[in-house]
């Protein structure tokens, strides 16, 4: 069956070519009972690991069943091991970090088997040996003798036709070794067993053939005793050609299968965990490198958002970190449930309804004591508490001022000469609604107000309170702001491109459905011989556009500027369009189309927002909905992130992968003894790509849960989890697992690579 033709092998080292052995030429059957003898270096392991196809040979032909085995690839030698070659090795070569059990399951799982269907075989195999009782012990905890009887039990569990055992005894004592022997031969009935030794005396009892070697010859053959063969495979005969015999023989073996995914997966989490240092230290890895891309990711995005932030919005000034605005889908003003239904959201510090005060920021100037202060705007009424000096506001020209009571800008002394006196007071960002105040009273902010306003983008000075009409009007001139505005006079339609600059404004004394326009436009809309006198004005806001029919009273030039408007200043005022309060509030009046939702801390505004959109409504994260004032800047800032991650990522790849290489290294027995065991390069990647994605998994979520848990404020965690939790929202965790896995992957496969790249009997010298 097993037939060498004149056979020898080289090394060669370093230029060097020297002998394993030479023409060696023999004729195997089975039933023998083989042993090969010769002093050390002789070169009898070397002939065995030819026969066992762990190594290759330069020179003559090896037939199996009559077959050339020459021309044999990796992968047909792969076969022709796991069909014909059961191993047995002086230093047992058992993984010692599994059980009895799991040591011989092991090759039949590789093989192809099933795991439930292998159970009794298993158990079978094991009392043969007679270690029933030891099948839960780990092979680390047994005697030496148990190891190679272990050692035999699973060079049997494949009931392969070939047994090969290089010096099986030479680490036992010679009790055990006895005893090995004697289990050798017992169990191996039919087989073909090569035995190496330089104990022959030991073999002597069982053996039918001896084979001594010398300097890399065969110098003896000798026949001991006639091998004993069952009648089965007798009835194959000796006449027959003994390859038709064996041929039969193979038919009725099962074909051997390969390792399937499910027993990967299996031996993937037994390896996962049986060696604890191991797994701890690799869990160390993984956190370390989720860890670092958790942080890389998040200075990505604090940079993505600085360089959003480095712009502006021409709508929205106030863009706060945890403000967020909200439309209806449809539209539609705002209800009294809606309200309700953003604040109960989580996460949700408030609701400010009608929240266009908030891009709002007032400004009180007076040239005469020279200050000039800015204050977001808020009603007065709720804040008598908090005055120092003065009164509470009585009209709606009339104010207080709340400031740090520590503000090195703003003082008593200075508020004490500013109480009373009239300032002309402007929003800062509509640009519009200039109108004289007196600041009537101040006082200071409370811790809660200074935290606050603190978050602010734009830079005030302090708050300003005012009586709830006044705050109206400044709602409306800002939502005026936010409106175009377009006339229609005679049959032409006037805008803010066609005729320049124009304002609509509210005029003094002006009645319901009156409008004062400079002389000019009402000749641009006249037939051609005189002034229009009537006007449409249609207010177009993001939301409606609303309009009023109004007729043209009195118009206004140079000559007569100072009687009709009561302004001396022409330039001051040309381009106003005056018309009544009623009107004003009817076009531009700030509806309740828009809210802002506050969420409890900047750190969940993208989540409060993805709640609010998931509630059925639009959501606005201002904060991050800059236009770029410079977007070549954006773009190079981009870049350079982009950049950056993908850098930091890669060494955080590198670090990683080499001390998983240091972690593996006492790994590589592991699946040096696998391959030997019939896994192939695939099966021992596939196993470990398992290994080190269930650790990378534990890890991934151990440091996510503690990244969302310090979000949460579920634990006590150190600031820095916390800063991280800020910048990373559900998607993000999606995404970094993508990653991540990606890296974890693309880790295995890179060792697997470097690893494999030997062949099995050299990577399995290296290690022994
Ligand atoms: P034995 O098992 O009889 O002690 P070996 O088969 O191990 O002998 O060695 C036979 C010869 O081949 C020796 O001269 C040894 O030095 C040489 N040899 C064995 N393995 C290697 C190797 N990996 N590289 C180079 N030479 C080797
Ligand atoms: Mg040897």
């Amino acid at each position: 069956m097993l037939r060498l033709d004149r056979v020898s092998k080289f090394y060669s080292a370093g230029g060097v070519v020297s002998s394993g052995f030479s023409k060696v030429s023999l004729n195997f059957d089975r039933g023998e009972f083989v042993a090969i003898t010769g002093e050390s270096g002789s070169g009898k392991s070397t002939l065995l690991n030819v026969i066992s196809g762990l190594d290759s040979f330069e020179e003559g032909e090896m037939y199996v069943e009559g077959a050339p085995t020459s021309g044999f690839s990796g992968r047909d030698m792969e076969d022709y091991r796991k069909k014909y070659i059961g191993n047995i090795f002086q230093t047992f070569n058992l993984i010692n970090s599994y059980t009895v059990y799991q040591n011989v399951e092991m090759v039949l799982l590789l093989a192809g088997y099933d795991r439930n269907e292998i159970k009794d075989k298993v158990r079978d195999i094991i009392k043969k040996v007679g270690l029933s009782e030891y099948e839960k012990t780990k092979a680390s905890k047994l005697s030496g003798g148990q190891k190679q009887r272990v050692a035999i039990a699973r060079a049997l569990a494949r009931e392969t036709p070939i047994i090969v055992a290089d010096e099986p005894t030479g680490n036992l004592d010679s009790k055990s070794a006895a005893d090995v022997i004697k289990l050798l031969h017992d169990v191996s009935e039919d087989k073909l067993v090569i035995i190496v030794t330089h104990n022959y005396d030991q073999v002597e009892p069982y053996v039918t053939r001896k084979i001594t070697m010398h300097d890399g010859r065969v110098v003896e053959d000798r026949k001991i005793r006639t091998p004993q063969v069952s009648e089965i495979s007798q009835a194959g005969g000796t006449s027959a050609p003994e390859a038709e015999g064996f041929e039969k023989k193979r038919k009725e073996t099962k074909t051997p299968g390969s390792l399937s995914f499910g027993n990967t997966l299996r031996l993937g989490v037994r390896n996962t965990f049986n060696l604890p240092a191991k797994f701890m230290l690799l869990l160390f890895v993984f956190l370390f490198l989720c860890g670092g891309t958790f942080m890389a990711y998040s200075s990505f995005k604090n940079l993505g958002a600085a360089a959003a932030g480095s712009g502006y919005t021409d709508y929205f000034t106030e863009a706060r970190p945890d403000r967020i605005v909200v439309t209806k889908t449809d539209r539609s003003l705002f209800t009294d449930e809606d309200y309700e239904k953003l604040a109960a959201l989580e996460n949700v510090k408030s609701v400010e309804k009608r929240d266009l005060l908030m891009d709002t920021e007032i400004v009180f100037n007076s040239d005469e004591i020279g200050y000039y202060i800015t204050a977001a705007p808020v009603r007065a009424e709720g804040l008598e508490n908090l005055l120092t000096a003065g009164r509470m506001p009585e009209a709606d020209d009339e104010a207080i001022f709340l400031f740090a009571e520590d503000d090195p800008y703003i003082s008593d002394s200075m508020m004490d000469l500013a109480l009373d006196e009239v300032s002309q007071t402007f929003d800062n960002n509509s640009g519009t609604g200039y109108s004289d105040m007196k600041i009537v009273g101040y006082g200071y902010l409370t811790e809660e107000m200074e935290e606050y306003y603190d978050d602010t983008t734009t830079w005030i000075d302090g708050v300003a309170g005012f009586t709830d009409a006044k705050l109206e009007d400044f709602e409306t001139a800002k939502a005026a702001s936010g409106s175009s505005v377009e006339i229609d006079i005679g049959n032409k339609i006037i805008t803010a491109e066609n005729y320049g600059y124009f304002n609509v404004v509210t005029g003094p004394s002006m009645e319901k459905g009156e409008v004062l326009v400079p002389e000019e436009m009402a000749y641009m809309g006249g037939d051609g011989y005189g002034k229009a006198s009537e006007l449409t004005l249609n207010a177009v806001n993001p939301y409606e556009t609303k309009s009023a029919d109004l007729k043209i009273t009195k118009t206004y030039n140079q000559q007569n500027v100072a009687t009709v408007v009561g302004v001396q200043d022409y330039e001051a005022v040309a381009g106003n369009v005056y018309i009544s309060r009623e009107d004003y509030n009817d076009l531009f009046g700030n509806a309740e189309y828009q809210a802002s939702v506050i969420a409890d801390d900047s750190r969940y505004a993208r989540d409060v927002r993805a709640e609010i959109e998931d509630a059925g409504f639009d959501a606005f994260y201002v904060y991050e909905g800059y236009a770029s004032s410079n977007a070549s800047m954006t773009a190079i800032l981009n870049t350079f992130r982009t950049v950056i991650l993908a850098g930091v990522l890669a060494v955080l790849f590198f670090v990683s992968y080499f001390i998983i290489k240091l972690i593996f290294k006492s790994r590589n027995s592991y699946f040096s003894i696998a391959r030997m065991l019939g896994a192939t390069k695939e099966n021992c990647a596939a196993l470990l790509r398992w290994d080190m994605f269930v650790v990378f998994n534990i890890a991934y979520f151990i440091l996510a849960a503690l990244v969302a848990g310090a979000g949460r404020e579920a634990y006590p965690a150190p600031s820095i989890l916390i800063s991280l939790a800020g910048y990373i929202d559900s998607w993000d965790y999606v995404i970094l697992y993508a990653v991540l896995c990606i890296l974890a992957v693309l880790l295995a496969a890179r060792y697997s690579r470097q690893m494999f790249k030997k062949t099995a009997m050299n990577a399995h010298r290296e290690e022994v």
